[in-house]
């Protein structure tokens, strides 16, 4: 059974099942301060944990989820969850987080995702300056109608990272026109940048017009201690990747959080 080879109302139950049922659940990644190591951050990843498939990733789900128009209440668990864990997290005395959550273009164009995050904020008692939000370059395309949404949830306090960058197109007039706060540099990039001169260039030339555009700039991807010494050395504000963890339950992201504390 692949999800891939249903027909679209086959595929829509079973998202909608997978809701009902409670099968889907949230992996956390940090984001780390790479000037002094400090956990600053957390990326709340989407599961689907299928009774009969298995572990399903969000790579082969959030298109159909997307298609049948159930990315919308999928993105709305997302977000509800991730500010509960996040307070949770600050209840238990951790150090307070900034959680991201990764938005979906038709989340965005829905029009209310402003009064939906303010919503769940409030429910939850999460401070907005806690909640990110990160979206991707596509979903910036049509400006008439993103730029007043971005603004939007700017007005609310929460933040806003460019997700995948570099891997889209028209960047440049986003990095322009759009209220944005941080720069996520795409992974492809920063795989080879110490060994292939080029990727080296792309990530140095990002890092440095970021910074000149008054923005913050994170790495996706460090997986080495090289990848880690170039970031540094090129004064990358923010990075992650498996160097540092590969996305874990909440529980082991507060028993790392509380080891890290320690030390
Ligand atoms: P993304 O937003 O670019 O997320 C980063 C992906 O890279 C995650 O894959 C993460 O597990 C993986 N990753 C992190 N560090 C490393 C590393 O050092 N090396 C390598 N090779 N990979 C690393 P994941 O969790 O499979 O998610 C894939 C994509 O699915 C995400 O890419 C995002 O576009 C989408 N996604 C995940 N959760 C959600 C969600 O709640 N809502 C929406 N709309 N999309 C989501
Ligand atoms: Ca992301
Ligand atoms: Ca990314
Ligand atoms: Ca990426």
């Amino acid at each position: 059974m692949e999800l891939k080879n249903m027909n679209v109302s086959d595929r829509k139950a079973m998202l909608l099942q997978a809701l009902e049922n409670d099968e889907f659940y949230l992996l956390y990644q940090p984001k780390l301060q790479l000037r002094t190591g400090k956990v600053i951050g957390a990326e709340a990843l989407l599961r689907w944990e299928h009774p009969v498939i298995g572990t399903i990733s969000p790579l082969d789900f959030i298109p159909f989820a997307e298609e049948t128009g159930l990315i919308r209440p999928i993105g709305e668990w997302v977000l509800r969850s991730a500010c509960k864990q996040n307070k949770m997290w600050q209840e238990m005395g951790l150090e307070p987080l900034t959680m991201a959550v990764n938005l979906s273009a038709s989340q965005l164009f829905q029009g209310d995702i402003a009064e939906k995050v303010e919503n769940i904020l409030k429910e939850m008692e999460l401070a907005p300056e806690y909640l990110e939000l990160e979206i991707t370059e596509s979903m910036t395309m049509d400006v008439e109608f993103v730029l007043p949404m971005l603004r939007k949830l700017k007005q609310i306090g929460v933040s806003i990272s460019l997700d995948d960058f570099g891997t889209g197109y028209s960047s440049l007039y986003h990095l322009k026109e759009f209220p944005i706060d941080t720069i996520k540099i795409d992974r492809s990039f920063v795989r080879n940048c110490t060994i292939d001169a080029k990727d080296a260039t792309i990530v140095k030339t990002i890092i440095a017009m970021a910074h000149q555009l008054k923005l913050e700039v994170i790495a996706e991807g460090v997986e080495s201690k090289d990848h880690l010494i170039f970031l540094q050395q090129n004064l990358c504000d923010e990075g992650q990747g498996y160097l540092f963890s590969k996305p874990v339950s909440a529980t082991g992201f507060a028993e790392n959080m509380r080891a890290f504390e320690q030390i």
